[in-house]
């Protein structure tokens, strides 16, 4: 019994080898190298304007998530990438995420400043928030106050434009000094493309707020009314003059049978005020989507970086997921830098991502 336990154990091990070798061999023949060449990072600060923060309503934060989140095996996974337990945030109130990002920021060699969005929920008929369909809320007030305690983190607001004071919401984040407007139209229920929309557009470009709207699918929620975030549904603000940054670049979905990102492309080279993030590109199930991007030579100069932190802290990215791009003292050496936000650099620079690419998104949001 012994000795055929061995014979298998020892089969085992000389197929998992030979696979083992056959990767590296099939490998080094596939192996394209970097994107593009590989460029220095700019002089000028870098800002990740993409990154989100979770809370539970301790603190006094006013967040809450929704009960089928709270039960879910996602959220501890979401906490634990923002270096949390559910006994802390009891503990320490939902600052405390705030208080680690801002000193992963402050710790980090490239990332000089980030930008923590809020979460609008759905409204209801009435023009309030619908406490029974919102999954994730995170309110502006909580986003304003503690980003300004922090010279590196800035205020990413976030208004459902159906709220009936949306307006004057607009109004005052512009004056806690709100970088943006963020918008997850597929959880929030917002239709960029409802005419009814126009004044709040109107407001949005008079005091010169960008929209960053997710666009494509979304699948980090429960639910999701994926038609919200097909890119072409942008084109009423983009036509008005608004400043709209599309989040991920469409990536994932379609819409009318053709991808979502396929759709974005030519309206990004189209308007002039229109850009895309590329947050989320280097994660598992996007994969291929930088490459495309970075080629499309019409829209480089449109692409603004972000990262879409925690995410980049998931084992949803990796740079070991590149082996035909990076070599394997890269994968290692990218794998291994502590910094969160260090490391999403060094994996984007090693991929191809170019300098101008990092400076534009401080530039675009008028941050130095
Ligand atoms: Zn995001």
């Amino acid at each position: 019994m012994l000795k055929k336990t061995f014979k298998i154990l020892k089969w085992l091990l000389i197929i998992i080898i030979s696979l083992i070798v056959a990767a590296l061999f099939i490998r080094i023949i596939l192996f394209k190298g970097p994107i593009l060449p590989p460029s220095e990072l700019p002089s000028t600060p870098i800002i990740d304007m993409h990154v989100h923060t979770a809370g539970i309503g301790y603190g006094d934060s006013g967040s809450f998530i929704s009960d089928t989140l709270k039960k879910g095996y996602k959220f501890d996974y979401y906490l634990r990438a923002f270096g949390v337990t559910r006994k802390e945030l009891e503990d320490k109130g939902d600052q405390v995420v705030i208080k680690k990002l801002a000193e992963l920021v402050k710790q980090s060699k490239h990332v000089s400043a980030v930008v923590i969005l809020a979460m609008d929920g759905v409204i209801d008929k009435k023009g309030n928030l619908d406490n029974e369909k919102t999954q994730v809320y995170i309110p502006n007030d909580f986003i304003a106050q503690e980003t300004a305690k922090y010279p590196e983190l800035f205020y990413g607001a976030s208004i459902n434009p159906y709220r009936d004071d949306a307006i004057d919401r607009l109004i005052e984040a512009k004056q806690q000094g709100a970088k943006l407007i963020k918008w997850i139209p597929n959880i929030q229920h917002i239709d960029p493309s409802d005419l009814t929309l126009t004044p709040f557009y109107n407001m949005m470009k008079k005091l010169d707020l960008p929209l960053l709207s997710h666009t494509g699918q979304e699948r980090s929620f429960g639910s999701a009314i994926d038609k919200y975030g097909d890119p072409k549904r942008l084109k009423l603000p983009l036509a008005m003059g608004v400043t709209v940054i599309a989040g991920h670049i469409a990536t994932t979905g379609e819409n009318e049978q053709e991808s979502n990102f396929q759709r974005a492309l030519p309206m990004l080279s189209g308007y002039p005020n229109f850009y895309s993030d590329i947050s989320s590109l280097t994660q598992i199930n996007k994969l291929g989507y930088l490459d495309k991007a970075l080629k499309e030579t019409q829209i480089v100069d449109k692409l603004i970086y972000g990262s879409d932190y925690p995410l980049t802290n998931m084992i949803l990215v990796s740079p070991y997921y590149f082996p035909l791009n990076l070599t394997i003292k890269q994968m290692y050496d990218i794998s291994n830098i502590k910094n969160p936000f260090d490391r999403d650099i060094a994996l984007k620079q090693a991929l191809g991502v170019p300098m101008e690419i990092f400076a534009r998104s401080g530039y675009l949001l008028q941050m130095y």
